[in-house]
């Protein structure tokens, strides 16, 4: 059976930060599923269509890559695209308590175990949040995107 990871967020938008893990992450599984949710208790800039268009875009270039929506538990979404772990990107020490308590919540709804990478420094403050909170008072991102993304995000703001 061939190592399949999961990695799930909200990439509301995707950032560089998400692009470090999934670049680093695809070399280590033989298949990487990126798995884009909605959090109920949050409201969007992007559609869940238009996330899955930019990160399938953003992505195209890193190999053993899949782009799939989901609704639901992650650990149900896990099982039906075939992935064996769950990946997910550390910040801080301020991310660990959160990722602790759904690591063990998901290996115990499954036996599926959660598989964590360290945030590249120079990416390790970077968020989906502060990124819309930055352009939306027309401060500069670009370095903290990808190039599709940015466009994106200043045809929203225009409208
Ligand atoms: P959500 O909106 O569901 O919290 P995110 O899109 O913020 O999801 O994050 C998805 C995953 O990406 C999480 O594992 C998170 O820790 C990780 N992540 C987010 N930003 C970064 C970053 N700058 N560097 C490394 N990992 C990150």
């Amino acid at each position: 059976m061939g190592r399949v990871a999961i990695y799930a967020g909200s990439f509301d938008p995707l950032t560089m930060g998400h692009i470090d893990i999934i670049s680093r992450g695809a070399k280590l599984f033989d298949e990487l599923v990126v798995a884009i949710g909605n959090n109920p208790s949050k409201s969007y800039m992007f559609d869940l269509e238009e996330r899955k268009v930019m990160v399938s875009e953003a992505c195209q270039d890193i190999p053993g890559l899949r782009v799939v929506t989901f609704a639901g538990l992650l650990v149900q979404a896990s099982e039906s695209e075939g992935a064996n772990v769950i990946l997910r990107g550390l910040r801080a020490f301020a991310d660990f308590e959160l990722e602790f308590r759904n690591g063990l919540a998901n290996r115990d709804l499954s036996g599926i175990e959660t598989v964590f990478m360290l945030a590249d420094p120079p990416h390790i403050f970077i968020s989906s949040s502060l990124v819309k909170e930055i352009s939306i008072n027309g401060g500069d991102i670009s370095s903290y995107v990808p190039g599709n993304v940015l466009t994106a995000m200043r045809r929203r703001l225009a409208n």
